[in-house]
């Protein structure tokens, strides 16, 4: 069934830079010198996910201006014996405001479940982080119709949460993921349109980012999607010029050019 998207923005769009297991000290000193060059329209906000020994001095870096920082995972336990993880206190305490959740990469390649993805959220909200909680079908899921399905179960995890806690999520379907392809705007739209309805249903009235091959070369149709309130962006994240092309984009858009 097709839905039409009766969906008013009133949220300040996001484009967020998620670098995964990409970037070192010079690197980022760099990325930061350059986008500082270039200053993010005002409805649109700005955020870096780079790995974890950059988030401090990125902090630093980044104390003076507009652009907020985020973790690509947490733990949810807040301390103790769990060699090589990370806590949301941790986190907070270097200073990120965001935090990825549900990511493919860590649903696929990690194993993280939906349980394991509802725990963390709880983490997140408890020490005061925004997670971006991503969902997303993979491509045989699609072929087989089963998109919505399989995205109802992913936002399962928010049934119980409270409306008002801080939240965006990041529809990413996996066939796109770093592959080059996208979803058509019609396929954004729609879906997003879903998302929409699913979170109104359980009390949500949050941000909903498209991510999956972005680049300067789609982000305007992609943003321009009704529902569609900023990106996440991987590969075309790790350069500053490329960056900064989808943030302007993106803010063309919010802004009705
Ligand atoms: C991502 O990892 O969230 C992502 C969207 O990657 P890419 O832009 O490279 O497809």
């Amino acid at each position: 069934m097709k839905r039409t998207a009766k969906f008013t923005s009133h949220k300040r769009h996001l484009i967020a830079g998620n670098w995964k297991m990409n970037g070192l000290l010079g690197d980022a000193q760099q990325f930061i010198a350059d986008l500082a060059d270039n200053p993010a329209p005002d409805h649109v906000e700005v955020a870096l996910m780079p790995p974890f020994t950059l988030l401090h001095p990125m902090a630093e870096s980044l104390r003076e201006k507009d652009v907020r920082l985020g973790a690509q995972s947490v733990y949810f336990e807040k301390n103790g014996a769990f060699t090589g993880s990370i806590s949301a206190i941790m986190l907070r305490d270097v200073g990120c405001h965001y935090v990825i959740l549900g990511h493919s990469e860590r649903r696929d390649i990690i194993g993280e479940s939906n349980n394991i993805v509802h725990s963390k959220l709880d983490a997140a909200w408890e020490t005061g982080l925004e997670p971006i909680l991503c969902i997303g079908e993979h491509q045989q899921e699609r072929e087989n119709g089963k998109t919505n399905a399989v995205l109802s179960e992913q936002l399962s995890v928010l049934a119980k949460a409270r409306s008002d806690a801080p939240l965006t999520v990041a529809y990413e379907p996996v066939w796109a993921i770093g592959t080059g392809l996208t979803a058509t705007p019609e396929q954004v739209t729609e879906t997003h349109a879903f998302i929409h309805d699913e979170l109104a249903r359980m009390g949500h009235d949050c941000r909903v980012l498209y991510g999956g091959s972005v680049k300067p070369d789609n982000a305007a149709a992609l943003m321009a999607c009704p529902g569609v309130e900023g990106a996440l962006v991987g590969g075309a994240s790790l350069q500053a010029t490329s960056f900064n092309q989808i943030i302007q984009a993106a803010g063309n858009v919010a802004k009705g050019e």
